[in-house]
């Protein structure tokens, strides 16, 4: 029987019923750059760290088994893994884009691939006819599915349909549903991307990126391209993982429950005009999201009255950190026009639908109370200035 997700993120079936590394259960940090052969013609199985550390190949071998994987790469950040993943593309090549994407991925696609001739067709997979756009050339869809920060949910098994028709790859950036929630290669997909910064590690203290995939040539591809461009994530980095992962489950579903009511609170609050979170049964996505999907994540965005609430809010927050990122055990609030989405041009911005009214929230595991306490404490601050303001 295929084992749980909760063991998986904390043993790795080919590792146990052996004494290895003394028995230690914390899997050790190999900090080496390179080592000893056995003999002329021989090799431990490691020859150089850039090539493979244990330590990383364990790491890589517990990401795969979440994302029912052949192979995962830890990279040293998640855009390193997604620079890595667009080196299988040259010059001519065509990929359709979800249009509301992670800013640094759209930057990525737009100044540095677009220079080496990859061609990209930027639209909105979510609700565009997404085969009209395929042409002789297109080599891949790349998606999120919820986009960041605009929560719209697109169906993988539609795109993976199209992909598989057209030959496509499937390429899906699951770093805001983790393993935990969705699954995507499962559905189709040929190729994962995380930020490992985010719920894999999960406490906000370390940069990583994964590109799990399904498919023999493209492991192929990926392992000749980490060895040659070097960017592997380093071994204290992967241990930091190892240990984060270890409560992904946990970590992930107490965010979710708190996302859940600190939405339904957002929803009664005057100066909120709008939710955009996929566990609200008014969400667009939401009957999608049931189907490919275990749960609605921990990410919400909203939309308030004005820019000056916006802001106020995040001049007043507390414990709730005004800070970019997001997945990590502390609840971060994001404003996407400066911060994530800054580099994004302002028309596909604002077509996107990011205003300066729009904020982000990345909910975290701390008591519901405090939280809610926080927020009712900066809105009621903000109303009353509000109306100061309006007397005098
Ligand atoms: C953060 C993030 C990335 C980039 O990952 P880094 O680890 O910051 O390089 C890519 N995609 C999504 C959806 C992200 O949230």
């Amino acid at each position: 029987m295929a084992r749980g997700i909760d063991t998986k993120c904390i043993h790795l079936e080919e590792d146990e019923g052996q004494c290895s590394h003394y028995g230690a259960l914390s899997y050790p940090i190999y900090q080496t750059a390179t080592y000893a052969h056995p003999g002329v013609g021989q090799s431990t199985g490691f020859d150089y760290s850039r090539l493979q550390n244990p330590t990383r190949e364990h790491l890589e071998k517990m990401v795969a088994a979440l994302e029912n994987g052949i192979d995962a790469f830890a990279l040293s950040s998640g855009m390193a893994a997604i620079s890595l993943l667009m080196e299988m593309f040259r010059q001519g090549d065509h990929i359709i884009a979800d249009s509301d994407l992670y800013g640094g991925s759209i930057r990525l696609f737009h100044n540095v691939n677009e220079k080496n001739g990859v061609e990209f067709s930027s639209i909105d997979c979510c609700r565009d006819d997404v085969e009209s756009y395929v042409k002789e050339n297109t080599k891949a869809i790349y998606i999120e599915t919820p986009t960041n920060p605009m929560m719209n949910v697109t169906d993988i098994r539609k795109m993976a349909d199209i992909a598989k028709r057209h030959n496509l790859i499937l390429i899906v950036d699951n770093t805001f549903m983790s393993p935990y929630f969705q699954n995507p290669l499962d559905l189709g997909a040929d190729v994962v991307i995380h930020s490992g910064t985010k719920y894999l590690s999960g406490h906000n203290d370390t940069l990583a990126g994964f590109i799990v995939t399904n498919r023999e040539d493209i492991q192929e591809k990926l392992r000749f391209l980490i060895k040659t461009t070097g960017a592997g994530l380093a071994p204290f980095d992967c241990w930091l993982v190892l240990r984060g992962m270890k409560t992904l489950g946990i970590r992930m579903e107490r965010s979710q429950e708190n996302a859940e009511q600190i939405a339904a609170w957002l929803q009664q609050q005057k100066a909120v005009t709008r939710v955009i979170y996929p566990g609200l049964p008014d969400h667009p996505g939401h009957e999608i999201m049931k189907k490919q999907a275990r749960g609605f994540g921990a990410m919400l965005t909203i939309q308030l009255e004005s820019k000056e609430f916006a802001l106020a809010i995040l001049e007043k927050v507390r414990m709730i950190r005004f800070a970019e990122s997001l997945g990590g055990v502390e609840t971060l609030v994001t404003y996407p026009t400066t911060q994530t989405h800054a580099d994004v041009p302002k028309e596909i911005r604002e077509r996107n639908g990011i205003t300066e009214s729009t904020l982000r929230f990345s909910v975290g595991i701390e008591n519901i109370e405090d939280l809610i306490g926080e927020l009712e404490k900066v809105f009621a601050e903000i109303e009353e200035e509000k109306n100061d303001g309006k007397k005098s």
